[in-house]
């Protein structure tokens, strides 16, 4: 299955709300959420009764979205969610939290997860000492990620680590801006990642 292409704000106007999909640009009266806050489409504005079953899709649809993951390989996170112990919903946040391009956003090497993941696809990126470009991969606590060295060379890494400066990293995570390397200290819990989704609703949709 192709790549969602089309228009970004479409996707978040579909949600109903910010998904913070462009980076700086959401943070402005340019979103579109702000300007039109109403469904795309013909009947976007008249759509309004939603049964449970929509919610439940709405909210995997949203948290495929944010993370930029297609459905099939979202079935899978969902499968592996559920094969481990303790809850099902939260394991699947974990495990899309703990992808090597979120980590890269979560660090500020990106100032969306679409610009991170492009940057760890142009080999920018080492975790342990290698060179890693996979943005799937799954990062590990321990695991260490470091800015390559020729990458400091590049305008646009240049100017996000200026504003890397302004930015918090979550609990989980540490970074060392002298060496330009981050460390995944844990994996996250629920309350470290501040996203509006119900991931319940999701366990439910799957369980149907
Ligand atoms: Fe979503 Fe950002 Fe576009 Fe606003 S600017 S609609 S938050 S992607």
């Amino acid at each position: 299955m192709a790549r969602y292409t089309g228009p970004v704000c479409r996707q978040c106007r579909r949600e109903g709300e910010k998904l913070f999909l462009k980076g700086d640009r959401c943070m402005t009266d340019k979103c579109s959420i702000v300007r039109r806050s109403y469904a795309p489409g013909q009947h976007g504005q008249g759509r309004k009764k939603v049964s449970e079953y929509g919610l439940q899709l709405r909210e995997k649809q949203k948290l495929r979205r944010i993370y930029g993951v297609l459905e099939r390989q979202f079935e899978n996170y969902f499968d592996l969610a559920d094969s481990k112990k303790g809850i099902t919903g939260e394991n699947l946040l974990q495990i899309l939290e703990s992808r090597l391009d979120n980590v890269v956003y979560r660090l500020g090497f990106g100032a969306s997860r679409k610009e991170a993941r492009q940057l760890v696809r142009h080999g920018h990126f080492q975790v342990n000492g290698k060179k890693v470009n996979i943005p799937s991969f799954q990062m590990r606590p321990g695991d260490k990620i470091q800015l390559k060295e020729g990458s400091l060379e590049s305008t646009r890494i240049k100017e996000l680590l200026e504003e890397i400066q302004d930015k918090s990293v979550p609990e989980w995570l540490e970074l060392d801006s002298n060496s330009w390397t981050g460390t995944v200290k844990a994996l996250p819990l629920r309350e470290q990642i501040d996203l509006p989704v119900q991931e319940h609703l999701i366990v439910e949709l799957y369980s149907r």
